[in-house]
This record gives C-alpha cells, sequence and structure tokens, in this order.
C-alpha cells in the first residue's frame, strides 16, 4: 500500500502551478518579514499598543492571587491536627508568599515603563510605532475577518456536496467510519508520543512558576463536572439555542459559529437528499455550484494572503512583548516548549509514513502540497478559518477527490485534532510536575483518555484547547490554577499545534480518498 508512482506520474511528474509556487514564496516572505519586524521592533510596538498598561493590570492581578492562595495555604495549615500536612501547607504558602515579593517588584518596573511610556504619549513620540501597530494589527485582522467570513458557507457547501457526490449512502457510512477510525488511532498516537515525552523530558522539574497568573476566563471553565462538560458538547449550553451537536435553532448555531452542529446538520441533510432520488437533484446541483463558487472565492483570498500573514505575524509577537518577552517565558518553561515542539514534530513524521502507506502518496510532496494551509494555520492559530484554505491545497495541489475532502476535512477541522490531544496530555502532566504532584498509572491512563476527548470536544479557533484542558485536570484531580503556568507562552505553542491539527485532517482526507473513494 505504500507509495508507488503510475507510469502516467513518471512521465509527467506533476508541477506545482507557478502562480501558486508564487503565492508560496510572497507567504514566506510575508511571514520573514512579520516575524522580524516583531522580534525588532514587536517591544516598541507593544508599548505603543498600551502593553504595559496591560501587563501592569495582569501583574497586579496575579499579585492578588499569590497573596490570596498563600493565605488559603496558611489557613489550611492552622486548620490542621496531622504535622505532616501542616508542615507541607505551611512549605507551599512560605513559597507562594516569597513569589508574591519577586512578582511585586516586578509590577513597580514595569508600572516604570508604563508611566514613561505614557509621558511619551502624551509628548506626540508615539506617533509612528502607534501607526505601524495598528497598521499591522488591521492587515492582520481583515485577514482572519475574511477566512472566518468563508467557513460557514463552505463548511455547508462542501459538506453536502462531498456526501451527495459519494452517491450510494452506503458508501457515506464507509466513508464515515474510514474517516473515524483513522481521527481515532492518529488521535491516540498523538497522546501517547506527548506522554512518553512528557515522562522522560520532566519539563515541569525545571520550571519556574513565579509568574503563572490563572485568568478569570480560565477559572469560569471549572464549573460543572467532567462528565457535564462532555454531555454538553452534544447536547449544548442549557438556555443556549444556538449550542451542541443538536440546537435547537441551527441559524444560532451557524451565528455562534457551532461548525459541528452544521456538519451534523450537513451530513444528515445530504444523505437525505441522496435520496430522495430525481427530486434532490436540483437542490444537490445547486450546492455544487454554490460550493465552486465559495472556492473561487477561496482563491481570490489567497492574493491577500501574504499581507494578512505578515500582520498576523507581527501584531501577535508585538502583542506578547516582542522578542523579550519571547525570551522571558522561554526562560521560564523552554523545556515545557521543547517537549511539545518535539512530540508535534515526531507526530508529524508519523503522519508522513500514514500518508505513504495508506495514502498511495509521496510525503515530502504532499507536505509541500500543505505548505501554504501550515503557513496559514501558523499565523491563525485556527484550524477553522484554515480550512478554505486546507480544502484548496488537499484537492489542487495534493489531487484528492473533493468526495473525499468535502467529507473528511470540515470534520476533522472539528473534531480530528492530533496536536491539541498531543499537547493537552503534555501540559498537565507538566502542571503536575511543576506542582510536585506524582501521578500513578490509573491517572496517566485518565489523562490519556480524557485528553483525546477533550481534543474531540475544542473548537478549531486560537486556544481552544487551553479551556477544554480544564476538562484532563479535573478529571485527574489536579487544580486548574496549575493553567496559569503555561498560560502566557500558549499563543506560540497555539500556533504549532493547529499547524499539526491541520496537516492531520489533510493527509486524513489523502487516507480515506486512498482506501475507500478511489476504490468505489
Ligand atoms: N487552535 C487550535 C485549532 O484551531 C485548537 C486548540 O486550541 O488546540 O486547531
Amino acid at each position: 500500500m505504500g507509495y508507488a508512482m503510475t507510469a502516467e506520474e513518471q512521465q509527467q511528474p506533476k508541477q506545482p502551478s507557478s502562480g501558486s509556487f508564487t503565492g508560496l514564496i510572497l507567504i514566506l516572505v510575508g511571514i520573514f518579514a512579520g516575524a522580524l519586524l516583531g522580534l525588532f521592533y514587536g517591544e516598541t510596538m507593544w508599548r505603543a499598543a498600551h502593553g504595559p498598561t496591560k501587563a501592569v493590570e495582569t501583574l497586579q492581578k496575579t499579585l492578588a492571587q499569590k497573596e490570596e492562595f498563600s493565605q488559603r495555604e496558611t489557613d489550611a495549615a492552622a486548620a490542621t491536627d496531622d504535622p505532616q500536612a501542616k508542615a507541607k501547607f505551611e512549605k507551599e504558602a512560605a513559597r507562594l508568599a516569597a513569589q508574591a515579593v519577586k512578582v511585586d517588584a516586578r509590577l513597580q518596573e514595569v508600572q516604570t515603563i508604563a508611566d514613561d511610556t505614557e509621558k511619551q504619549r502624551a509628548a506626540g513620540q508615539l506617533y509612528v510605532p502607534e501607526t505601524i501597530w495598528m497598521l499591522t494589527e488591521f492587515c492582520g485582522d481583515v485577514f482572519l475577518q475574511i477566512l472566518k467570513l468563508l467557513v460557514i458557507p463552505l463548511v455547508i457547501t462542501s459538506m453536502i456536496t462531498g456526501i451527495t457526490s459519494l452517491g450510494d449512502i452506503r458508501k457515506v457510512g464507509r466513508v464515515g467510519v474510514y474517516a473515524i477510525t483513522y481521527y481515532f488511532i492518529t488521535t491516540t498516537i498523538a497522546v501517547l508520543i506527548g506522554l512518553i515525552l512528557v515522562l522522560v523530558i520532566q519539563p515541569g522539574t525545571k520550571s519556574d512558576d513565579t509568574f503563572a497568573y490563572q485568568s478569570e476566563s480560565v477559572s469560569a471553565k471549572e464549573r460543572g463536572t467532567p462528565v457535564e462538560k462532555l454531555l454538553e458538547v452534544v447536547r449544548g449550553k442549557p438556555g443556549d439555542p444556538g449550542s451542541g451537536m443538536f440546537p435547537a435553532n441551527i441559524f444560532q448555531a451557524a451565528t455562534s459559529t457551532n461548525v459541528l452542529a452544521l456538519i451534523v446538520f450537513a451530513i444528515i441533510f445530504g444523505s437525505a437528499l441522496t435520496t430522495i432520488g430525481e427530486e434532490g437533484e436540483i437542490v444537490i446541483r445547486f450546492f455544487k455550484a454554490a460550493n465552486e463558487a465559495v472556492m473561487k472565492m477561496v482563491h481570490l483570498v489567497m492574493m491577500i494572503a501574504p499581507v494578512g500573514i505578515f500582520g498576523l505575524v507581527a501584531s501577535n509577537i508585538a502583542k506578547n512583548g516582542g522578542a523579550a518577552g519571547f525570551g522571558e517565558q522561554m526562560q521560564r518553561i523552554g523545556w515545557y516548549v521543547a517537549a511539545v515542539t518535539i512530540g508535534l514534530l515526531l507526530h508529524a513524521v508519523v503522519l508522513m509514513v500514514i500518508v505513504w502507506y495508506f495514502g498511495n502518496k509521496n510525503p515530502i510532496k504532499y507536505a509541500l502540497g500543505m505548505a501554504r494551509a501550515l503557513l496559514t494555520a501558523v499565523s491563525t492559530a485556527s484550524s477553522s478559518a484554515t480550512l478554505p484554505i486546507t480544502i484548496e491545497c488537499v484537492e489542487e495541489n495534493n489531487g484528492v477527490s473533493p468526495k473525499a475532502a468535502g467529507f473528511v476535512l470540515p470534520l476533522g477541522a472539528t473534531i480530528n485534532m492530533d496536536g491539541t490531544a498531543l499537547y493537552e496530555a503534555i501540559a498537565v502532566i507538566f502542571i503536575a510536575q511543576s506542582l510536585g504532584i506524582q501521578l500513578g498509572v490509573g491517572e496517566l491512563l485518565v489523562i490519556f483518555l480524557t485528553a483525546s476527548l477533550a481534543a474531540v470536544g475544542a473548537a478549531g479557533v486560537p486556544e481552544a484547547g487551553l479551556f477544554t484542558m480544564v476538562i484532563v485536570l479535573q478529571a485527574v484531580g489536579l487544580p486548574t490554577e496549575g493553567v496559569g503556568i503555561i498560560l502566557a507562552i500558549d499563543w506560540f505553542l497555539d500556533r504549532l499545534r493547529t499547524t499539526v491539527n491541520v496537516f492531520g485532517d489533510s493527509i486524513g482526507a489523502a487516507v480515506v480518498d486512498n482506501l475507500v473513494v478511489s476504490r468505489a
């Protein structure tokens, strides 16, 4: 089943069109220029964009949290009679109190920077960086908005076209079974890689959580048990008719970009269309034409991709404090970043072997064909926003049939997240290690299962995985405060794991195409 060139391919090797090659080069230039601007001018832009004032606010909250947590430990020490437990609580209280002193010192430093910056602003000295900041952010925002704009029409039309073009309802079932099996197997491999790496590298024993801060949005996710949250994925949130897999109102689901609900609806609607004979033909043709038109729009969007990607890269690096901000985070939790990055790279290699063996494709060519989608994933941190470009690359550069791509990719962008699953496993164990909590085999097993489920439950939007991780933490009884340790660097790891998510989806399309669709 491995890759074998057909006679036709040997005579006429497929070349990427010069247009798409130039497009790719321009995107690379956009990324490079964005990274340069972000790294060398990011700190100045950060100041111009009120970064220091925001940092002061976060540090103030961090300080308050440290004091509160330290007090909590002191109270717990006072309330217990067990001398061993008392000593443990007291030690933790002292550790947190010492951290509070460091946070306070940093707060004073950043407060001075914030005051100076505001003086410069009042004197009109920030006009240039402020304008550059606004323009880069504008370029990124417009590009991202246009991509998001296309997601709903694309998911609906490509899913219905994919399903109806398979014709026979039994074939839809086979494609579904193969796709889900593929998602399941690759997600399992990803979590396993994550578990092994985090246990071998032990990044948590080498980290510094002084500036860890638990944001309100993460604490808000604490409500409800893991089972409740998983049920919520299917039924939706009480009182929100647009949520869940079977929302009460499909238009509200579209308004809140509940892609999973639209997919479920499109699968059932498409399948029903194939069973009503001639009557259904006109609707099927309507969706096919609509799908082609949306894909043409995706083509147009690619023209502004280099500028949009440039804006996204530069503004994101700047928003996080430029090179200095990044360096600071790497010093604190560099080993954790390394473990996730190595894991993602290893998983990408596994995926390449899969596409070679089960997809009958040259893995290097396949990856190169996906380059534009992968680079878009890096800059948007959203599988859903990247979906239009993923579909384009899979079909046009890698020759996967729209029948397979139309089904596997929208579904994959929502539920198949190898990168997220791998990251969640590493992050949770990293948090346990940092807090000095030992995990047994049973707990590792629970992490293994819940990390896979939490990845399925994560939407294809930025930082979704960070929130669903709360499910995993709770399942093994770890404090959700732990998320604070990894919060500051998550914007960066999100980009890397989204890229692997998109790559995994694209390979699923090739595998299903080769094993089911093309063998009809
Ligand atoms: N941002 C990721 C995606 O869109 C999800 C996550 O946060 O892990 O694929």
